[in-house]
């Protein structure tokens, strides 16, 4: 606890992080916390993990008076996020009874409203918090801290304008804090402009990879959801995230997973609200073991015991992969990432790979495992190949390998020899 102390954070904060067990501050807590206490603004980059809403939020609440109004806004670019950061906030300010309120869409406005006349804290998507300004139902007058997080990925979302509207309603005097995996020339902009001399925090690594084995296998197309379903069944008992690109792939591999029977949930923005935070609690109750999700719906999400994440598409987005597989191995436990890897990945992969120097991700044999039956939807039957390589309805056949995009692959290696009964695979590729 001394070195929190040190640190500055204050006794109430303290004995929060007593009863939580912390012991020591992580990188990013160490870094950022005085700098905010000193008043400064601060560009952190932002590990996933790392505890980063403590090393914006100690400062804060020290700083924030109850009672008082508004003083601090946290904006965020997905709604669990925002839940999730408002829910740890409450709980660090718990002795200083601070107020935190979470502002997001897809739930009615009417109850957020009242909850805002109380709110110390307000932690918000860009999109909603707009309509509140527009309904006069927010008051910004008194903002000392507003805290950007996951900035990239707002602006990858489109929220850039929305999020200087915001800024333009927040007094000019604040303190403002921005977190971000990576710093775009856009962003950097936006700094200069917004923020009044930024101290730049850098994070060793994001991904503590003394716990993090990270794998690959190498499959046909049609074997993807095969192979998943036995690893699902044949893999611990903690919880399993799987990945998809897509709303509609993540829809088909719940389904499937479930009609197979595992008990998975899909989590995806085209999902109601309500039903994602079911979902997103029933998981974290381990009522259920696999949440399959689009990057959206699972971006910064800090669930513990996520002992495995798998990628059933690998992502077209460097960074998301980085982010992916944050989710597990959080917080001192183990954990593993999965690369299921077919020839519609290998652009992906190679990309995740080249763009994320230094990741090691070993290539694994591939186990024997069964053919299991798959349902594909009616919608992408009768149009040639689906993504799930096949355009039968059940897969208990074989199947081709699906070699979508005709190329070959680029630094081909040997084709392995496969464990499921010595057949090689004329789509295999070595990734270095
Ligand atoms: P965050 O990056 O803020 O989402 O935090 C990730 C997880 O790490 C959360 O479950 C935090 O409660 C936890 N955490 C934050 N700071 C520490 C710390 N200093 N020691 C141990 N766990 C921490």
């Amino acid at each position: 606890m001394e070195k929190f102390r040190k640190l500055g954070i204050c006794e109430n904060v303290l004995k929060v992080l007593s009863n939580k067990k912390f012991t020591k501050p992580s990188e990013i807590q160490e870094k950022t916390i005085p700098l905010v206490l000193d008043g400064k603004d601060v560009i952190a980059g932002s590990a996933t993990g790392s505890g980063k809403t403590l090393a914006f939020g100690a400062g804060i609440i020290k700083k924030v008076a109850k009672g008082e109004g508004i003083q601090s806004l946290i904006l965020t670019p997905t709604r669990e996020l925002c839940e999730q950061i408002s829910e740890a906030l409450g709980e660090f300010s718990y002795y200083k009874k601070l107020t935190v309120t979470p502002v997001y869409g897809g739930v009615p406005i009417g109850q957020q409203m009242k909850k805002l006349a109380y709110a110390d804290i307000v932690a918000a998507t860009p999109g909603r918090l707009l309509d509140h300004l527009k309904r006069n139902s927010i008051d910004l007058s008194k903002i000392k801290f507003l805290v950007l997080d996951e900035a990239d990925r707002m602006w990858d979302m489109g929220f850039k304008d929305d999020v200087r509207k915001i800024i333009d309603k927040c007094p000019k005097k604040k303190q403002v804090l921005l977190f971000s995996a990576t710093i775009s020339r856009d962003l950097a902009n936006f700094a200069e402009k917004y923020m009044n001399n930024p101290v730049e925090v850098e994070v060793d690594n994001y991904v503590d990879t003394s716990k993090l084995k990270q794998i690959y296998y190498d499959v046909r197309d049609s074997e993807k959801f095969s192979l998943l379903t036995h690893l699902l069944k044949t893999g611990g008992n903690g919880l399993s995230m799987v990945f998809c690109n897509t709303r509609r792939n993540a829809d088909f591999v719940e389904k499937n997973l479930r009609g197979n029977g595992i008990n998975a949930r899909v989590i995806h923005g085209g999902m109601e609200q309500k039903k994602r935070i079911r979902v997103l609690k029933e998981f974290s109750e381990r009522k259920i073991q696999v949440i399959v999700c689009t990057d959206v719906a699972a971006r910064g999400l800090d669930i513990s015991g996520v002992e495995q994440v798998y990628n059933y598409d690998l992502p077209k987005d460097a960074r998301d992969y980085v982010h992916r597989i944050g989710r597990t191995a959080r917080a001192g436990e183990s954990g593993i990432a999965v690369n299921i890897v077919a020839s519609r990945d290998y652009d992906n992969f190679s990309n995740v790979l080249r763009k994320n120097e230094g990741l090691v991700v070993k290539k694994s044999e591939t186990p024997r495992f069964g053919r299991v039956r798959i349902e594909i939807p009616e919608r992408t039957q009768g149009r040639g190949r689906g993504v799930h390589g096949r355009s039968a309805r059940t897969s208990g056949d074989r199947g081709r390998s699906n070699q979508r995009n005709g190329r070959r692959p680029q630094r081909g290696g040997r084709a392995p020899t496969s464990s499921r009964g010595g057949r090689s695979h004329s789509s295999s590729r070595r990734f270095n």
